[in-house]
């Protein structure tokens, strides 16, 4: 109960939260490509904003402050006394812009506060000792909100040969007669920067709802064919239905799916041939039975039956059981063979001393046929082979060679190698093969002639068994054939195993 919650919890963590399933890698990539910009859009604008504000303020009371500063030199205002529509101008200048004017003479006094608070006091700072060398300068304080500038008060008409009040290494401009240090707050921009920037933030969480919500959709409607594939491929792994499946949504899904179709065809044609395999086995098995059957059931029916036709049955009888055990024999190294991990038994050997061993093996089953059997040895070879089933090879290729051979007819083999492979070539003067029959005679129970195969004692497997052997060793195998005139079949295999 427990481990069915857990693992049911795990199913849904792997398919809807785990970072490898490719809906929620979906869903975070289009959050993010959503919501980045946006946040990069909202603090881009309000910083924007910000700049442009300062700088236009900026520009605007600088204008301001230099037609002042024209007046106060027309004025005289240095030498003379205050002039008071000069001074009505810098208290509206400074209500207007919420902001402070301080005019400081040449020799760094100030002689004008708007605020009233340091008029008469000497002032010694860094702007204001560069604004007499002529520089304007102006300086944001976001923090404390505000905006700090210099103006140089310049007469351009009467230059004092003297200095003034600034010593600094350059000397200052004595056109400069004084300066205008004047700072404004920014309250005003910070307000309507925090009023933007709220709305901005509403805009942005209406939009993060609005990604998320698309994000969602995306991920489910994109991932959905994949489940569908899923789906359907259970169907048939459940054996609803042993049909093609097709999901045409995505390409990705019908490439998957026409690969899965292919698998299933495969798989239907190794089914049809399994089926075939047992049916083919049932039938060769049971015909030696049969044939045993009628032989002791005719004995069993006649009365008197002579000891002479007991023998001739019975003879008939063992050699049926012995067809039976050859079938049974083949058929269990044929088995053994498919199964593809059963491990190849590789050793170093002598392929001219083996193929001696299975020749003489087989020259006595030649010499009944009176077949001559020839070795054409044109090197010594050495090579890494499973010795069980490559003698399997050769003593199946020479026995076929001898069996469907004629009367005083001849059996080469001849054993060649070059540096990657070494060849074994099995030619006979014998009966041949039909061009058609060609191409089957490596099926299992494949004969040319049923019945001539059978006189003989020809299960059919052998060479099939032989093919199986020869692609063990990653070897090939090929017949060539004259209907009449004989065959020659030709081994090909690797010197040196290769495994895997
Ligand atoms: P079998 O046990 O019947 O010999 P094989 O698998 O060894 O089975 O061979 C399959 C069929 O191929 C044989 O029945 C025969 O018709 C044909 N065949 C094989 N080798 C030769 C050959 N050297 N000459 C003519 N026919 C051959």
């Amino acid at each position: 109960m427990v481990n069915n919650y857990l693992k049911k919890i795990k199913e849904f963590y792997h398919q809807y939260l785990s970072f490898r399933s490719l809906r929620v890698r979906i869903f975070l990539i289009v959050l993010a490509v959503g919501i980045i910009p946006s946040v990069a859009m909202r603090y881009g604008i309000v910083r924007n904003y910000e700049q442009r504000a300062v700088e236009l303020r900026t520009v605007a009371v600088q204008s301001q402050l230099k037609i002042i500063a024209d007046h106060l030199i027309n004025e005289d205002y240095f030498n003379t006394n205050r002039s008071e529509v000069i001074n009505a101008e810098l208290e509206m200048l400074s209500n207007l812009y919420d902001g402070r004017v301080q005019i400081i003479s040449g020799n760094l006094r100030i002689i004008k506060d708007t605020y009233g608070i340091s008029e008469g006091k000497t002032i010694i700072s860094e702007e204001v000792i560069k604004c007499f060398m002529g520089e304007s300068l102006s300086n944001y304080d976001a923090q404390n909100g505000y905006i700090e500038m210099t103006i140089p008060i310049i007469d351009n008409q009467n230059v004092s040969a003297e200095g003034t009040g600034g010593t600094t290494a350059t000397g200052p401009d004595p056109r400069v007669k004084g300066v205008m240090l004047t700072s404004i707050s920014t309250d005003y921009i910070t307000e309507t920067m925090s009023i933007l920037s709220r709305k901005a933030m509403i805009l942005e969480a209406l939009m993060i709802m609005a990604i998320v919500a698309i994000a969602l959709i995306l991920s489910i409607v994109l991932t959905r064919p994949f489940e569908r594939v899923t789906k359907a491929i259970g169907e048939v792994k459940a054996g609803y239905s042993n049909e093609s499946i097709s999901v045409p949504d995505l390409a990705e899904t019908e490439h998957i799916v026409e690969a899965f179709n292919q698998l299933l065809q495969r798989m239907k044609v190794l089914d049809d041939s399994r089926q075939e395999f047992v049916s083919n086995v049932s039938h060769e098995l049971k015909t030696p039975l049969t044939s045993m059957k009628v032989l002791a059931d005719s004995l069993l029916v006649q009365e008197d039956v002579s000891v002479e036709l007991y023998q001739e049955f019975m003879e008939d009888i063992v050699s049926e059981i012995d067809r039976e055990n050859r079938i049974i024999t083949d058929l269990l190294t044929l088995v053994k063979m498919d199964k593809k991990a059963s491990a190849m038994n590789i050793v170093s050997l002598n392929i001219n001393d083996m193929t001696e061993l299975i020749l003489k093996r087989l020259r006595p089953l030649a010499r009944k046929k009176d077949v001559e059997v020839v070795f054409e040895s044109v090197r010594s070879v050495t090579a890494e082979v499973d010795e069980v089933k490559m003698t399997l090879v050769m003593s199946n290729l020479v026995e076929n060679a001898i069996k469907y051979n004629k009367e005083h007819g001849w059996v080469k083999v001849v054993l060649d190698a070059d540096h990657q492979y070494f060849t074994f070539e099995v030619s006979d003067s014998g009966i041949g093969i039909p061009e058609d029959s060609l191409a089957q005679i490596y099926e299992r129970f494949y004969r040319v002639d049923k019945s001539h195969s059978r006189e003989i004692g020809g299960t059919g497997l052998g060479l099939a068994i032989t093919k199986n052997a020869v692609l063990m060793h990653r070897g090939s195998i090929t017949v060539t054939s004259t209907e009449g005139e004989g065959s020659t079949f030709l081994v090909k295999i690797p010197l040196n195993y290769i495994a895997g």
